[in-house]
């Protein structure tokens, strides 16, 4: 069978990484991806906004299944574009992709089916949203509504810093549209964590959690970026509270999608806070694979992932046994100097072909290649390598290790990747 992998990054790469594995599988063409998705996969020039063009793509190549990798094209209806072309295609409707696309829709959800959240309030006002803020304690959560690239969250310590961010999001406008509504939260402590599940209608199988690093530098200190790196899986919490938070919130929120006639078919993410009591509160859900979640889930993914997907697709996921591994796999992202702000693209990257593939893989995030065939870089985030190994001591060693043999110009990691999973804390 033919496949269209949709997006450019990391977990794009780790996804057509595990397509190719299938026996299945023929030939992966990915849009518009990137230089190291361009090893495995054909990369073709459209991009994830041109829904009309993809859809002629992938009727003219007759592919049998069309992944879609990134947030912003769900919640904008590419599922729903395809499906009225009878193209087979795995992600979540529109009306399901609200789950991540409007955090109104995500919270008033929670609160109706009673499923662990934190307390919240909505405003579409700014001066009731202020007179309301003024009352309560701090540390507070200020959220823009929609998506504004994971940078519409703030965690503000003060009053002053909640006034700010509110004043940003409803009265300039920072995100536009997205700030249209505002939800301001309690604000939850505690060790946070990622399931994400695999879901067809009310079947969910979840995958072994994982943990992300999204400040930019060690001890968690700096501004939030898409994520520093992630660890799977997570010896430090008890399997106990993994399992209460796949049985009282992943799997109430696909029967509550169901109920509300939004079944969702997809990965549904859930990003969940342990709070000091040991009970998994949701911080937020998203309706796509996690970047880099993705990366050290997958390795560790022994069914074949075209079966998972078919099956989702088919309605008969409940017929499909998902085994996975019990290594441990931990990625380090590796990233332009300046990221998240400003950095330079097009500097080329050293090292690549010294890495063990039998220790560590390595995912491209944003790579490209210059007129002499050699790699750049072409992104804030560049590059995710994997180690892997019989715990996480071993995978993070390996992971840094191997990281260590690839070089670029302003090169940017965190050296504290997992090392909550060996401390505990
Ligand atoms: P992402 O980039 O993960 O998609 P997002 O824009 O959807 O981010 P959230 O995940 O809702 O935003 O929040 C971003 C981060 O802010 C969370 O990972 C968490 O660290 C923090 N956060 C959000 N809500 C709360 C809360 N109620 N209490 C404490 N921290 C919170």
């Amino acid at each position: 069978m033919d496949i269209l992998v949709i997006g450019s990054g990391g977990r794009e790469h780790a996804i057509i990484w595990s397509l190719a594995k299938s026996p299945q599988v023929n030939q992966i063409y990915c849009a518009p991806g990137n230089a190291g998705i361009g090893q495995i996969a054909d990369c073709v020039p459209i991009q994830v906004s041109e829904f009309e063009k993809l859809a002629d793509f992938a009727a003219e190549k007759k592919v049998g299944l069309v992944v879609v990798g990134p947030d912003d094209p769900l919640a904008d209806g590419i599922v729903d574009v395809f499906e009225a072309r009878n193209i087979p295609v795995y992600g979540p409707r529109q009306n399901a992709a609200l789950i991540e696309g409007s955090k109104t829709f995500m919270k008033d959800l929670l609160h109706k089916y009673n499923i662990p959240t934190a307390a919240y309030a909505k405003f579409d006002d700014y001066d009731t949203a202020l007179n309301y803020l003024n009352r309560q304690p701090v540390p507070i959560v200020i959220k823009a509504d929609g998506l504004a690239a994971g940078k519409g969250v703030t965690v503000a310590r003060t009053m002053h810093e909640a006034v700010e961010a509110l004043q940003n999001i409803m009265r300039d406008k920072i995100f536009g549209e997205a700030g249209s509504k505002v939800i301001i939260e309690e604000f939850m402590e505690g060790q946070e964590m990622s399931i994400l599940a695999f879901v067809d209608g009310e079947t969910v199988r979840a995958m072994p959690a994982a943990q992300d690093h999204k400040p930019a530098f060690d001890n968690d200190a700096g501004p939030n970026t898409g994520g520093m790196g992630t660890y799977s899986p997570l010896p430090h919490i008890d399997s106990a509270i993994i399992e209460e938070a796949i049985e009282t919130i992943v799997i109430p929120t696909a029967k509550a999608m169901v109920a509300e006639g939004r079944p969702f078919q997809g990965v549904l993410f859930a990003g969940l806070m342990i709070t000091p009591d040991g009970k998994p509160k949701t911080v937020e859900f998203n309706a796509r694979f996690g970047d880099p979640e993705t990366q050290v889930v997958l390795p560790r993914l022994q069914t074949d992932l075209l079966d998972i997907f078919l099956a989702t697709v088919n309605g008969t996921l409940a017929d499909v046994d998902i085994q996975w591994s019990d290594e441990a796999a931990v990625c380090v992202i590796l990233a332009s100097g300046g990221y998240p702000g400003s950095y330079t693209k097009g500097l080329p990257i050293t090292g690549l072909e010294d890495i063990d593939p039998s220790e560590a893989l390595v995912f491209h995030a944003g790579t490209g290649k210059n007129e002499n065939g050699e790699f750049v870089t072409n992104g804030g985030r560049v590059l995710g390598v994997v180690g892997l190994g019989a715990d996480i001591a071993s995978a993070r060693a390996q992971a840094y290790e191997q990281a260590a043999k690839i070089a670029f110009t302003g090169k940017h990691q965190r050296s504290d990747i997992a090392a909550k999973a060996l401390t505990g804390k």
